[in-house]
């Protein structure tokens, strides 16, 4: 029998595509994830499924788009998610691997389920600070995290400080394992450890966080003390993976590195990713494979939701999840939502163009070979296409539409069953 490979999945929150050095960014800030990106494989155009965390993450993990109810908060309609789906650390636990996951991210934590499937998972068991948190103003948020940030506590806490319990966990696990951490590094307020901060004082980031909060959804004004601080923790993360892969180099582990979706920094009119949009601050996002078969760039656009069926082509089993492996990227165009109540914004997003609905009085057009950051709405200019992408969302969403009758059946079933 073949040996299985040992896979580790890491993923960094916030992180723009555009952001990243191997992405063409015109700063250093992924100098370790650049080199395993050129040895191995990339995408160039990795589409997230939904924003915020905890809906993309969902879809990475089960293959499914993110339902209406993965955009709840409340933690029984989590639970309820996953006690319906198959997650990829379920598959690969039945397929004999240890898996693994030590993590700070309140929402993806065992409290609204995501531990399914896993052996060891560490994460913060309760958000209730965090509920506390939605419920606070932005500035004293901010200061609140970068308190947790300072005493080492809560969800903005270093990689630095949980590092020893990955390794401890990671050491003292059968072979093969996957092991799955989620970075908050690059998550506001943008923290990072002294050595990649001096320039930065995080009073006058406050400030302007501060006045960020005051103006909301106006604010449309790029600040660049916040964007070095950005920039900054990206390269606290990089050295998070630095350290991982030195000390993993024994186990010769596939990494799959992504981020979940990216953050705005006033481009239309937004920071970071508390809005129902699609604009590409918010989808498009980086992903590379090392250490596997698997080489090369990928240029067609890709969806996250195939995470996990890729995994599974990865080390050669069979495919259950209901979305292909997006390792051959042959697909033309992949499709983003969101739900805002009831409403649904629907993107979808092909190599040059992207489509969006439901954002904006009007549908949007753009062409994103001449206007990258989404300026200039072609609508009027191409019906053709128009009318084609028109009718993918409508077979879209009567597949929605099926796929949600069936998990009312199935969970009415379950509980007359029980
Ligand atoms: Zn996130």
């Amino acid at each position: 029998m073949v040996e299985k490979r040992n896979i580790v999945l890491i993923s960094i929150d916030s992180l723009r595509a555009d952001h990243c050095s191997f992405m063409g960014y015109e700063k250093i800030t992924t100098p370790t994830i650049d080199k395993m990106a050129r040895k191995g494989l990339f995408f160039e155009n990795a589409i997230a499924a939904s924003v915020p965390t905890a809906p993309s993450i969902f879809s990475s993990f089960t293959g499914e788009f993110p339902p209406i109810d993965s955009f709840s908060k409340k933690a029984e309609s989590w639970r309820s998610l996953f006690a319906t789906n198959i997650t990829i650390a379920f598959q690969l636990r039945k397929l004999g691997y240890c898996t693994l996951s030590v993590h700070k991210h309140p929402w993806a934590s065992k409290y609204f389920g995501f531990d399914k499937g896993f052996d060891y998972f560490s994460s913060l068991g309760d958000p209730t600070k965090a509920e506390k948190k939605e419920k606070m103003s932005e500035f004293r948020r901010k200061l609140d995290n970068i308190l947790d940030f300072l005493t080492k506590k809560g969800e903005s806490t270093p990689w630095e400080s949980y590092y020893e319990e990955i390794i401890d966990v990671v050491t003292n696990a059968k072979r093969p394992y996957f092991l799955w951490v989620f970075l908050l590094d690059t998550h506001w307020p943008y923290l990072s450890t002294k050595r990649f901060s001096s320039h930065t004082s995080y009073v006058s980031l406050l400030y302007k966080y501060w006045k960020i909060g005051r103006k909301r959804m106006l604010y449309e004004k790029k600040e660049k003390i916040i964007i070095d601080a950005y920039d900054k923790s990206i390269r606290y993360a990089d050295t998070f993976v630095k350290r991982l892969w030195e000390d993993l180099k024994d186990d010769d582990p596939i990494f799959i590195i992504h981020s979940d979706h990216g953050d705005g920094f006033g481009e239309h009119g937004f920071y970071y990713h508390y809005v129902p949009k699609l604009y590409e601050e918010l989808i498009h996002v980086p992903l590379i494979i090392y250490n596997a078969d698997v080489k090369g760039k990928i240029k067609n656009p890709i969806s996250l939701r195939g995470m996990a069926s890729s995994i599974i082509e990865l080390i050669g089993e069979e495919n259950i999840f209901p979305c292909k492996s997006f390792l051959n990227g042959s697909e033309d165009y992949v499709i983003s939502k969101v739900f805002n109540d009831e409403k649904r914004v629907i993107a979808v997003r092909m190599r040059d163009w992207k489509f969006i609905s439901g954002q904006k009085d009007k549908d949007e057009l753009y062409n994103l070979k001449k206007d990258p950051y989404e300026q200039e709405n072609v609508i009027e200019e191409h019906p053709d296409l128009v009318r084609e992408v028109k009718d993918i969302i409508k077979s879209h969403i009567k597949h929605e539409e099926e796929t949600r009758r069936i998990r009312i059946a199935t969970s009415r079933l379950k509980n007359k069953i029980l």
